[in-house]
C-alpha cells in the first residue's frame, strides 16, 4: 500500500528483511504467513495537522509493524470471557501477597491445582521458565516468587529478556489434547482467515515452515461473515471428538465476534485445549488491536502497558514520530517511509549501520525536529546522525532552520550529516552554512552516506 506517496514494492532486500524483522517482532513473534509486504498497510502518520485520533499518542506511530496495541494474556482472557470463550478460572496478581491470595482462593474453590504464568508481552514463556504448575500451595508461592521479578528471556525478547512485573495465577487444567487456533487478516486477499492446527502448543511458525499442511485455514468472506459451516469443517480438521464439536463451533464463533466486535489485528489461542472432561478452554491467549481503530474503544486503549514497550518508543510515539529502535549506530532523521528505507540501505552499502528508522513525516515543525533529535541522542549507541529529506511539503529552508534551532538548544555534540533536496534547497544549504555550526552535507545520498559512515567510524575509533 502506500505511504507518503511510496510504494513499498520498491523495496530492497536489506530493508524489507528490516520491516520484516520489526513488523514480526510487534506481533511478537516470527511471521508466520508469508504475506507481501507490499500487502501491509503501514500506519499513516500526520503530523502538524489534524491529528487522526488513533495517532494521539498511540503505540501506531511507533513502528512500521506497530501499529498494532499489544496487551497481557490475563486482559485477552478477560476480553474473550465476556464473550463467552472459556478460559480457565484465575485472577492477575502484581505482588507476590496478591498471588498468595489467589492461590489460597482457587485451591479453597477446589482447584487440584494452579499455574503461575508471568504476564509480559512476548510468547515463549514456557520454555523460557516462566509457566509453571504446582500442585500445593507452597509451591504455587514459591514459583510465584521465582517468577515474579525475574528478567524472562523467550525467543521474543531478544537476549536481554523482559522484566515480570505481574503474574497470572490460574487453576490448571486436566489437559488431554493441545491445539491451535488463530485469527489473522490475510492482506494478500484481503480477508481474514481462521487458522487451526493440532500441532497446538509447540511454536506454530515451526509447524508453518516445516508442514504448512497441519494448518488448516478458512477464508472469511467480510459481506458474510464466518459461517457456522466453516467452524464446523475446523472443528472436524482438528480431530475433534463428536461431543466436541458443537461447542467448538461456539467457541470459534465468539472468538471471531470478539475479533470483530474489539477491532482486533489478531487473536491467538495457543494453546487451545480440550480436556479429559471434555472441556474445551483457551489455555493462552493473545490478541492484538489495530491502532487505527482504538479511538472507538477507549477501554481497550486504556490497557496499554508501556512498561512493555520500548522506552524511546514510548517517548516518539508522544510526539506522533514514527520510529523504531535499530541496533547500529548511525541515527537517521528522514521525512517519508520509503525514503527511510532507502536510506537504512544506503547506510548498509556504505558499510554502517542504522540505529533507528525514524520518519518524521512531511510537515514536521521544528518541536517535533526537537523531539526527534532528544530521542536519536538518548540512544547510547549513536555516534553520528543521517538526516535525509526530500523537501516537499516540508520544505529545505524550514527544515535547516529546525535542525539548526535543536542543534543549538540542545548543544547536539555528534556530527551531523545532511543530504537536502527539494523545494528550497538552496535556501537551506545556505541556512546551514550560515549558522557556524558543524554540518556536513552531502552532495548525494550515496555520498551523504559514505560521509556519515566515516563520520561514525571516527568517533568510535
Ligand atoms: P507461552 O509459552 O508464552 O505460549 O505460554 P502458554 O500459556 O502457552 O504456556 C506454555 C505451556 O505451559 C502450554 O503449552 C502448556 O503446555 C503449559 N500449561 C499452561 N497452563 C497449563 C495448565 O493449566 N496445566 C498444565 N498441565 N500445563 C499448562
Ligand atoms: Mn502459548
Amino acid at each position: 500500500m502506500v505511504m507518503g506517496g511510496t510504494t513499498l514494492r520498491t523495496l530492497t532486500p536489506h530493508s524489507e528483511k528490516y520491516v520484516r524483522q520489526r513488523f514480526a517482532a510487534s506481533l511478537g513473534r516470527k511471521i508466520v504467513f508469508e504475506i507481501p509486504l507490499s500487502r501491509f498497510r503501514w500506519p499513516r502518520i500526520q503530523l502538524g495537522t489534524a491529528p487522526n485520533p488513533s495517532n494521539n499518542g498511540g503505540p501506531g506511530n511507533s513502528g512500521l509493524g506497530g501499529s498494532n496495541l499489544k496487551i497481557h494474556e490475563y486482559q485477552a482472557k478477560e476480553i474473550l470471557a465476556k464473550y463467552g470463550v472459556a478460559v480457565p478460572k484465575g485472577e492477575m496478581a502484581n505482588t507476590l501477597e496478591e498471588a498468595i491470595e489467589v492461590t489460597r482462593l482457587l485451591f479453597a474453590e477446589g482447584a487440584s491445582g494452579v499455574v503461575v504464568k508471568a504476564q509480559i508481552h512476548a510468547g515463549g514463556r514456557g520454555k523460557g521458565g516462566g509457566v509453571k504448575v504446582a500442585k500445593t500451595r507452597e509451591d504455587a508461592e514459591l514459583h510465584a516468587k521465582n517468577i515474579l521479578g525475574m528478567q524472562l528471556v523467550t525467543h521474543q525478547t531478544g537476549p536481554a529478556g523482559q522484566k515480570v512485573q505481574r503474574l497470572l495465577v490460574e487453576e490448571t487444567a486436566a489437559i488431554d489434547r493441545e491445539l491451535y487456533l488463530g485469527i489473522v487478516l490475510d492482506r494478500a486477499t484481503g480477508e481474514l482467515v481462521f487458522m487451526a492446527s493440532q500441532a497446538g502448543g509447540m511454536e506454530i511458525e515451526e509447524v508453518a515452515a516445516k508442514d504448512p499442511t497441519a494448518i488448516f485455514k478458512e477464508s472469511i468472506d467480510p459481506a458474510v461473515g464466518f459461517g457456522a459451516w466453516q467452524a464446523r469443517k475446523l472443528a472436524f480438521a482438528l480431530g475433534l471428538k463428536p461431543t466436541q464439536i458443537n461447542a467448538a463451533v461456539t467457541f470459534f464463533q465468539s472468538l471471531y465476534k470478539a475479533f470483530m466486535d474489539t477491532d482486533a489485528s489478531l487473536i491467538e489461542i495457543n494453546p487451545f485445549i480440550t480436556t479429559k472432561d471434555d472441556k474445551l478452554f483457551a489455555l493462552d491467549a493473545k490478541i492484538t488491536f489495530d491502532d487505527n481503530a482504538l479511538f472507538r474503544h477507549a477501554a481497550i486503549k486504556a490497557l496499554r502497558d508501556t512498561a512493555e514497550e520500548d522506552p524511546l518508543e514510548v517517548e516518539a510515539s508522544k510526539y506522533a514520530l514514527n520510529y523504531i529502535k535499530l541496533d547500529g549506530s548511525i541515527a537517521c532523521m528522514v521525512n517519508g517511509a520509503g525514503l527511510a528505507m532507502a536510506t537504512m540501505d544506503i547506510i548498509q552499502y556504505a558499510g554502517g549501520s542504522p540505529a533507528n528508522f525514524l520518519d518524521v513525516g512531511g510537515g514536521a515543525t521544528q518541536e517535533q525536529i526537537e523531539h526527534a533529535f532528544e530521542i536519536l541522542l538518548s540512544d547510547a549507541n549513536v555516534k553520528a546522525i543521517f538526516i535525509n529529506i526530500f523537501g516537499g511539503i516540508l520544505r529545505v529552508d524550514r527544515l535547516a532552520t529546525g535542525v539548526v534551532a535543536a542543534a543549538r538548544n540542545l548543544n547536539v555534540k555528534v556530527p551531523i550529516v545532511l543530504r537536502l533536496e527539494g523545494t528550497n534547497v538552496e535556501e537551506g544549504r545556505k541556512i546551514l552554512k550560515e549558522s557556524g555550526l558543524d554540518f556536513q552535507v552531502g552532495a548525494t545520498m550515496k555520498d551523504a552516506a559514505d560521509l556519515v559512515v566515516a563520520a561514525a567510524a571516527k568517533v568510535g575509533a
